[in-house]
């Protein structure tokens, strides 16, 4: 990953510790959902579709905590719903930075003005933003017009108040390598985002629109075509070399979910934050009673087309682990 130097000596030295403890499986990073409920009604989103009595609950912050503590994950990504819409997101952003954890808090970023002085810069700390396309293709993404210049606008307020702003763009089978491309381009040279993360589109089960999802196959081709010309090499995209690969179809790797698992107001998801077969109460049970060898590609059907990076990335970040040669290379920048 193209990660601040700080930040990959940490993780890094985390795990480092996590071999010498010979533990087999344990979190990179933690997918927090602390409520469903979002401001924006995406046709592609599965996580709005949970029933009222849900949408309105907000996990407590201490809960919230112990459950990162249990983990014992260094990095924290809150995404939801729309986290802004928790009324103290700012108290558990400012907990878990003083617990020494880097926290990404994805957002969609309407709500960023109006939040905005209750956060201030810190290097554990940055924005990710949800931007899906260009003007027409992130607003209709979104279904909602003018959400793109919103989100752009409030982008360019982060930066200029010294905060750190990734970007996480989701693409479907109505991209084209040529979108994939301007969308990259803009966000790198145009906006200046510090990091940028891709992922194609996972086919949720309750997303209303089922039929613009990508198959493996067309996954690695629009990659593949995006990529070339030495874009992958000038965009500072947030994934290590070999997710990249992975993406193109250059490298495969066993899904390993445990590595970036969810916690959410029902529990620690099983098995990942895309698919549900029942809650666990700690991380630990989770990884304990999970038959992890019955998902991913090949095993579930349910995971025949994804290739999200909860899945894989940890899987990549331990084969760059592994072996020096793949270490440079992420040192390296891929
Ligand atoms: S902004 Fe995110 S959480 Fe909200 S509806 Fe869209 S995809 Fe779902
Ligand atoms: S392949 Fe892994 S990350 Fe993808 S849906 Fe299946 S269990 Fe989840």
């Amino acid at each position: 990953m193209t990660m601040p130097v700080r930040q990959s000596l940490r993780i890094g030295g985390y795990l480092l510790r996590q071999k010498l403890a010979g533990r087999e499986k344990f979190p990179l990073i933690v997918e927090l959902e602390p409520l469903f409920a979002c401001n924006l009604a995406c046709a592609g989103c599965g996580k709005i579709q949970h029933p009222a009595s849900v949408l309105k609950q907000r996990m407590p912050v201490q809960q919230a905590l112990d459950a990162i503590e249990e983990c014992g994950a260094p990095m924290v990504s809150i995404a939801g719903g729309e986290p802004l819409m928790h009324p103290e997101i700012d108290v558990l952003v400012a907990e878990l930075i003083k617990r020494r954890k880097y926290v990404f808090l994805c957002t969609n970023a309407l709500l960023i003005p109006r939040k905005l002085d209750k956060f201030a810069p810190s290097r554990y700390f940055a924005w990710a933003v949800h931007i899906d396309g260009l003007k027409e293709r992130h607003d209709a993404s979104v279904c909602k017009d003018g959400v793109f210049e919103q989100a752009a606008g409030a982008i360019r307020e982060c930066q200029r108040r010294g905060f750190r702003v990734t970007t996480n763009t989701t693409f479907f089978n109505t991209d084209t390598p040529q979108t994939v491309i301007d969308v990259l381009n803009y966000l790198n040279d145009d906006l200046g985002i510090d990091e940028m993360q891709i992922s194609p589109a996972y086919a949720y089960e309750k997303a209303p629109d089922q039929e613009h999802f990508l198959g493996v196959t067309e996954t690695r081709e629009l990659f593949r075509k995006a990529f070339a010309g030495g874009n992958r090499r000038r965009w500072r995209l947030n994934h290590s070399p070999l997710f990249l690969d992975f993406l193109e179809g250059k490298a495969d790797f066993s899904c390993t979910a445990w590595g970036i698992p969810s916690y959410s107001l029902f529990g620690w998801q099983r098995p990942c934050y895309l698919m549900s077969d029942g809650y666990a109460k700690t991380y630990r049970e989770l990884v304990e009673t999970t038959d992890w060898e019955a998902y991913g590609r090949g095993r579930d059907p349910r995971c025949a087309n994804c290739m999200a990076h909860c899945g894989y990335e940890p899987s990549a970040v331990f084969a760059t682990t592994a072996s020096l040669r793949e270490s440079l290379r992420a040192l390296r920048g891929g």
